[in-house]
């Protein structure tokens, strides 16, 4: 298989909702972001990993996975992806972004993802929420949401190179984005909703890193 793609990981957060930067935080006796770097290493079609991080974060990472690149954190998560974008080689196809706070996803969800985006151009793993999900205001619901049509979205998030560059050009400067697929979908794009597995979840209170290790056991 031909190597067209290129990996953002957005590994730039500090943590305020955990309480501490959790990206070397160990979970089944491994730190978050080497479990979420080592996902992508598997993957054939990948030929560049773009780590977005700290210097001593990174440092940590690239002592144990070789050839990776690096790209400094930005106060906001589209910062940083924007920070990572720059780092990516010319003549690249497909641009996958990752939450480093993600350590359990599939290879297989990567690849079907990344096969999607290729397809259609722009691709999102996903989940279809679980709770009733209510709006409120003031403390009060004002609405209640239709469950089945509310998908979680996670990470990857996969996408034509020139599509996430035309995105993060005209509405990049948004930078409480959580997420870069809210301005593909400002540029009228159809993006796909790739069913994934709610496995695949994302480490942010204490509680996480309970479940995320009962998982990685649960995996071996
Ligand atoms: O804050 P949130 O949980 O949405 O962050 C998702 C991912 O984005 C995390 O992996 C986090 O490290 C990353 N991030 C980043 N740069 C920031 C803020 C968050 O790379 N400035």
């Amino acid at each position: 298989m031909k190597k067209d793609t290129a990996v953002i990981i957005a590994a730039g957060g500090k943590g305020t909702r955990m309480g501490q930067p959790k990206q070397l935080l160990k979970i089944g006796g491994q730190e978050i972001l080497i479990r979420t770097v080592s996902a992508f290493k598997k993957v054939k079609r990948i030929k560049e990993i773009i780590v977005v991080t700290t210097p001593e974060t990174f440092k940590v990472v690239s002592r144990k996975i070789k050839g990776l690149k690096f790209a400094p954190a930005g106060k906001e998560r589209i910062e940083s992806v924007k920070n990572g974008l720059k780092e990516v080689s010319s003549g690249t196809d497909l641009i996958a972004v990752q939450d480093g706070a993600r350590p359990l996803v599939n290879p297989s969800d990567i690849e079907i993802c990344l096969k999607a985006a290729k397809k259609d151009k722009a691709a999102v793993l996903g989940v279809f929420v679980k709770d009733t999900i209510k709006r409120v205001k003031n403390g009060k619901i004002v609405e209640t949401l239709k469950r089945e049509e509310l998908f979680a979205a996670q990470t990857p998030q996969c996408y034509r190179a020139e599509v996430l560059k035309r995105a993060l050009k005209k509405y990049g400067n948004e930078i409480f984005a959580t997420d870069e697929s809210q301005l593909v979908e400002k540029l009228g794009i159809d993006i796909t909703a790739v069913i994934g597995d709610y496995k695949n979840i994302k480490i942010t209170t204490p509680e996480d890193l309970i479940i995320a290790g009962a998982l990685c056991k649960k995996k071996k």
